[in-house]
């Protein structure tokens, strides 16, 4: 059995994912970057390798039941252990008409996905001494905050449907495992200067990628069925 605490990252090979990855690294975990494309997971670990950080890759499409499927033999057989689970991996589709279709595939990754993983690896995360599920989401999902009309230009049906989908599964997982020691809760990263956020968001990935990285090392009395932001509760 692996003896750090190791940690599950999708979306890894860039972005938010890749950073929160190696903070998670730099804090002692052994961490496994999921990744799409087979060689960008295996670059994105190589480069943290490089770091003298403890990664390995995998291939990890979180649209395909066949990768989902074999996430619960791959850590009982590698590790015999997981720990901390973090559902980074998501598109912001660019929509066109009609927009059913980016609607769906934008739900496919930033929805099913998440909690596809989440169901196969609940499992081994409630057998874990400290398991945390971080779902990471967006204040675009905040039903609160949205239909107060601060989104403004920002809202999607597709982008922010979605992670407000993310946000009930995240308090419904709470739920479901509140007599464990798992905690799932959502993080807002802020919006962070990636291929995603673009160049004239006003927080770096490493800023960015904080909120995750608390919500994955959380105390015994730390919250679950949370919302949260640089340690700030957020409205639904
Ligand atoms: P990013 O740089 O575009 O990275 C997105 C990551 O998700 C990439 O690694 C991408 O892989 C991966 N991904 C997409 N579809 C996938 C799939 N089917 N299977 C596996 N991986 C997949 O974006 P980011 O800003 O780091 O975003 C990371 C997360 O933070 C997302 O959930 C996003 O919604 C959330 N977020 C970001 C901001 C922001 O301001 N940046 C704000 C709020 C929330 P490829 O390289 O193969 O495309």
């Amino acid at each position: 059995m692996q003896t750090k605490q190791v940690a599950l990252v999708t979306g890894a090979n860039k972005g938010l994912g890749f950073e929160i990855a190696r903070q998670l690294g730099q804090k002692g975990f052994f961490v496994v970057l999921g990744a799409r494309d087979a060689a960008k997971a295996e670059a994105a670990a190589a480069t943290l390798c490089g770091e003298n950080l403890h990664v390995r890759a995998l291939k990890l499409d979180v649209t395909s039941s066949e990768d989902i499927a074999s996430l619960p033999a791959y850590f009982e057989s590698e590790f015999g252990r997981l720990d901390v689970l973090i559902n980074n991996a998501g598109v912001n589709e660019p929509e066109s008409e009609p927009r059913i279709h980016s609607v769906r595939k934008t739900f496919e990754t930033n929805v099913f996905g998440a909690f596809a993983i989440t169901e196969a690896l609940t499992p081994l995360l409630k057998a874990a001494p400290a398991g945390r599920i971080v779902n990471q989401s967006s204040i675009l999902g905040s039903l609160t905050l949205i239909s107060d009309g601060q989104g403004g230009a920002w809202t999607k049906p597709g982008y922010t449907a979605s992670k407000a989908a993310l946000n009930m599964l995240t308090v419904v997982a709470a739920y479901e495992l509140k007599d464990t020691k798992v905690k799932v809760n959502a993080a807002h990263p802020g919006w962070v200067k990636t291929d995603m956020g673009g160049d004239a968001a006003p927080l770096d990935v490493q800023e960015g990628a904080k909120t995750a990285v608390e919500l994955a090392t959380l105390p015994e009395d730390g919250p679950t069925g949370a919302f949260v932001h640089l340690g700030k509760t957020l409205p639904w």
